[in-house]
């Protein structure tokens, strides 16, 4: 190739991160990209959650990009909604729709002779120097293997397929789950239901937030002073707290991590009145194990006449409602799934067949992993945003994307500049990176004792085991040691 060749980029999902990337090409004059989207929209998972009470528990200043604040949030925590409209005024305002290809689901990708090969479900063809891949983490909803699931003759769906159509009020709704999902729409549904029913296979830790809502006076005060906006997006208070959230989960024994149980333990005893359902709710794990789940009023809500707790395994659903192991069946209009998602698919199930035809199955036949979260060897010039072993927790995933494409652009550079044609993370890098990766998760509060989806199949935590600082530290400038160049 020669000097700052005009290459074509590739990326996958119109979601926060792809429209960060498009964002970033375009930053650099680039226009040689597009980006393939499955659904007919923008907005990845604002998009496809629109369950009552979604709301993101990272506080909106913070779950903004760096480069676009928003004067105009209306709450500290924002609703669902409100994320999905900033994703969308700011691919209107970069002016993304050109690059946009709507209902094409990426189904191939093939590397040949030193370019990747796309195909789509529609038939589509393309090829590009770089792939990025901005598929998501949770986008596969996970569908519980219950028996008689199928001859429910209500309502029943998905926490992430939600049938508006559905009426709500006075109805009798089962919320099978208890994740950050099932514990906002239990939120937002028990005033609303005549019986709400929870079933929680694992009580959760429960970090008490107060959602204040933000004054018109306020939001008068950024858009006239941006300086207002941005000091508030780097708030020192904030960073800090997220510093200490993310030594905590990576020491478990530290002071900060002690400090996160006495709160949710005392939350728990002060919130919760009557003994018996004070017990029932009490986790037998760590507090942050699972994700830690920010609720302001979720206890409250559990305690009302017309909401039941029931902990257990749902393993059997009948025509009319759901049948406990002891026999007793309970009766329901509506079940709601707030069961999760398959969160080790990344790009699957697309076909991606790198270098000396090494498939993405097979690379990753034991677990998902990448170097630094970003490359896999074999897989020249395609590199992720938010893939396997990133940091996942209570902060802002967009400042982990800001991070990743800084480092995925210096990749990008070497191709560029001509000093390669072809760039991926080496097999002995990728081992070592995986070995420490690894040693460094099972101490991980993680990997302390539970079940939840940041264990890959072997049980062992998938994250990024260590400091957020640390990750950002490593996201300044790649150690191109580790990289294979040709
Ligand atoms: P999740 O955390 O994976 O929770 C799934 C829940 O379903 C768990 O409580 C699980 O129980 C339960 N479950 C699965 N099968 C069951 C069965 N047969 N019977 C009873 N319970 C069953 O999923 P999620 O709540 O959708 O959240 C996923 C992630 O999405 C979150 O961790 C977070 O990263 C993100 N999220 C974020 C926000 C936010 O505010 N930012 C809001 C929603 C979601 P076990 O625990 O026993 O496995």
């Amino acid at each position: 190739m020669t000097q700052q060749q005009d290459t074509r980029t590739i990326i996958i999902g119109a979601g926060m991160a792809g429209i960060l990337a498009a964002i970033k090409l375009l930053e650099q004059g680039k226009t040689n990209f597009c980006v393939y989207e499955k659904a007919d929209r923008i907005g990845g998972t604002w998009r496809d959650n629109t369950y009552p009470g979604l709301t993101c528990d990272v506080p909106s200043h913070s779950y903004t990009y760096s480069f676009e604040p928003n004067p105009n949030w209306t709450r500290t925590m924002p609703p669902g909604a409100e994320i999905q409209a900033y994703f969308e005024n700011v691919v209107e305002k970069y002016g993304l729709a050109p690059y946009l290809r709507f209902g094409e689901e990426v189904t191939r990708l093939d590397f040949i002779d030193g370019r990747w090969q796309l195909q789509t479900i529609s038939g589509r063809r393309d090829e590009a120097d770089f792939v990025v891949a901005a598929t998501g983490v949770l986008h596969h909803p996970r569908l519980p293997n219950i028996n008689g699931m199928e001859r429910f003759k209500g309502e029943l769906f998905h926490s992430a397929r939600w049938d508006h159509s559905v009426p709500l009020d006075g109805k009798r709704i089962a919320v099978v789950g208890t994740g950050s999902t099932g514990v906002q729409i239990v939120s937002a549904l028990a005033g609303r239901a005549s019986h709400l029913c929870h079933y929680q296979r694992s009580p959760q830790w429960i970090m008490p937030v107060i959602n204040t809502p933000f004054s018109e006076e306020e939001r008068a005060a950024w858009r006239r002073d941006p300086a207002l906006l941005k000091r508030l997006q780097h708030d020192p208070e904030l960073e800090a707290n997220i510093e200490r959230f993310s030594v905590a989960i990576t020491e478990p024994d530290s002071e900060a991590m002690q400090q996160i149980e006495m709160i949710v333990q005392q939350n728990l005893e002060q919130s919760v009145r009557d003994p018996a359902l004070r017990e029932k709710l009490r986790p037998n794990y760590r507090a942050a194990c699972k994700r830690l789940i920010y609720a302001d009023t979720f206890y409250e809500a559990v305690q009302r006449d017309n909401v039941e707790v029931v902990i257990e395994d749902v393993t059997q659903i009948e025509e009319t409602g759901i049948r406990s192991p002891n026999g007793e069946l309970r009766e329901f209009d509506i079940i709601v799934l707030a069961t999760g998602f398959q969160a080790d698919r990344f790009m699957r199930p697309m076909t991606i067949t790198g270098r000396n035809g090494n498939t993405l199955e097979n690379a990753w036949a034991q677990r998902p992993t990448a170097y630094m979260a970003v490359s896999i060897p074999d897989f020249p010039n395609l590199f992720m945003l938010n893939g396997p072993n990133g940091p996942v927790g209570n902060f802002s995933l967009i400042e982990i994307a800001e991070q990743q494409w800084h480092y995925i652009q210096q990749l990008m550079d070497k191709v560029e500049q001509g000093e390669c044609r072809e760039i991926c993370a080496s097999e002995t890098a990728l081992a070592q990176f995986d070995e420490a990766r690894i040693a460094a998760a099972k101490r991980s509060i993680f990997g302390s004792g539970c079940q939840s989806w940041y264990l890959d199949a072997q049980g062992v935590p998938a994250t990024w085991p260590w400091s957020r600082s640390h990750f950002k530290a490593c996201m300044q400038r790649p150690d191109f040691s580790a990289y294979e160049q040709h």
